[in-house]
């Protein structure tokens, strides 16, 4: 997946959510835009690796679900008009 895809971490100084690319939580120093503490990479390590996980994980789900299926079983497009 690429990098540049904006993901929502809490920031562990103030908890709040902060949005922002994948490349940005994995900088070496960052500044939490809600409470202008310094964070580092390493805060953010275990739960980056969480969630490239939890992406890759549906990203084969994806991959392996039968085209026919779907939400209603009827066509892959119903989905959207939902
Ligand atoms: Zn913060």
């Amino acid at each position: 997946m690429p990098d540049e895809s904006k993901i929502a971490l809490n920031c562990p100084c103030c908890g709040e959510p902060i949005y922002e690319t994948l490349n940005w939580f994995k900088q070496s120093a960052s500044i939490c835009p809600a409470c202008d503490k310094g964070l580092t990479a390493d805060q953010f390590t275990a739960v980056i690796d969480d969630l490239e996980q939890a992406i890759d994980t549906s990203i084969e789900e994806r991959i392996c679900e039968p085209p026919h299926t779907s939400c209603c079983g009827k066509n892959s497009s119903c989905c959207k008009n939902h």
